[in-house]
């Protein structure tokens, strides 16, 4: 056992109580993920940044910071924005489709995406929001008539803490937590994962080519998402989906759509469904135009020849990339419009009912399926 795992454990895994008290408004938390240094220093071990942060420094994600030698996680209790989704706009497809989900975010991120569509709650580092208590979101979920929680909108493990306790929750009272995450990630949020969730759809952006995450992203490389993933699939049963974000001119290179196919053709199987995504300009990146549809087709064809049997294109609705397809018999089994379902011709066992090959969907069609599944939620 190395030094650091040896400080890691005395302090992740010791008895000793986690300490509460109060801001201003609502409860100021201290974090699990951490440990000390020397010097009154701590590093935080919630994502693969792992910030070293002196006594009253705040992380490069903007709600965890050192505060007398502890860490304390400051947006604890305070909910940025609740939102009902279909489960569909996550992307995932192959996890009780038909689902509403209820959304949630805090403010922050440990990303410094340029083209972000959710700037305004992600580059935000200033603590805002609705204070609330854990246990109290799986009853607005249910209230709103929702089987799961997302914790989206901005990445959650620099706040797994908190999504851990309404996580907890959630699952006594019979909801399901879901993560749409960028995967920077460490083995110390995958453990706590294993607490509370149950599906997690890991975003990829230009296929994690070097120059692309460096320059428009803002870190080093993507070698902690495929140790992320490679850690999820083998230590745990949380089911998992990728998304590519393809960015014209920039992101959009073959060549690495062509890595990332076959690491995850190698690592995680055919049957993993993969999602090329449509990047629309927004925030720092405004002059680019949308990723030419053509572009994303010759991504999904290259996972196609790579021998991953569930590759999708999306924020293209209408395009028949968007159905899922039988893999025997390639007749369409989920017939999809944008984020909608209106064709299901799978039987009770998510078998195809042309030709009977199964196809790996985690649970039926759900009733919600025709509900509205797009509304603002009010705490
Ligand atoms: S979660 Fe925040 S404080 Fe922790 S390592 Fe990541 S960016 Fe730094």
């Amino acid at each position: 056992m190395s030094i650091l795992d040896s400080e890691r454990k005395n302090v992740y895994w010791s008895e000793s109580p986690i300490t509460t008290v109060r801001r201003d408004s609502g409860i100021l938390k201290e974090a699990e993920l951490y440990f000390p240094q020397n010097g009154g220093k701590i590093k935080c071990t919630a994502c693969a940044r792992y910030c070293q942060l002196g006594e009253g420094q705040i992380g490069l994600c903007g709600i965890r910071q050192n505060i007398g030698g502890k860490l304390f996680l400051l947006s604890y209790g305070k909910l940025f924005t609740g939102h009902i989704d279909p489960i569909e706009k996550k992307p995932v497809m192959h996890y009780h489709p038909g689902t509403k989900i209820y959304s949630v975010a805090t403010s922050g991120c440990n990303w410094l995406c340029r083209y972000c569509q959710n700037y305004d709650i992600s580059q935000r580092r200033k603590i805002e929001g609705f204070d609330i208590e854990p246990k109290e979101v799986p009853k607005l979920a249910l209230a709103q008539g929702c089987q799961g929680i997302a914790y989206t909108y901005n990445e959650p493990t620099i706040f797994i803490e908190f999504a851990k306790d309404i996580g907890i929750e959630a699952h006594r009272k019979g909801l399901f937590n879901i993560f749409v995450s960028n995967g920077f990630a460490t083995p110390d949020t995958v453990k706590m994962m294993t607490q509370f969730l149950d599906c997690i759809t890991v975003d990829f952006k230009g296929s994690g080519e070097s120059s692309f995450v460096r320059k428009y992203i803002g870190i080093p490389s993507a070698d902690p998402i495929f140790e992320t993933l490679f850690e999820i699939r083998k230590k745990t049963k949380i089911h998992l989906e990728i998304t590519d974000l393809i960015v014209p001119q920039v992101g959009d290179s073959l060549e690495a759509a062509k890595k990332l196919s076959k690491w995850v053709y190698d690592n995680l199987g055919p049957e993993m469904p993969i999602h090329f995504l449509r990047f629309h300009p927004d925030y720092k990146m405004i002059d680019f135009p949308s990723t030419p549809v053509k572009t994303l087709e010759a991504h999904h064809r290259i996972a196609k020849e790579a021998g991953l049997m569930y590759a999708y294109l999306g924020n293209v609705p209408g395009h028949p990339l968007e159905h899922t397809y039988c893999p025997e018999c390639n007749k369409i089994v989920v017939r999809r419009y944008g984020f909608e379902i209106n064709g299901w011709y799978l039987d009770r066992k998510n078998d195809c009912m042309q030709c009977g090959a199964h196809v790996s969907i985690e649970g039926g069609l759900a009733s919600s399926v025709s509900d509205e599944r797009y509304l603002p939620a009010y705490f």
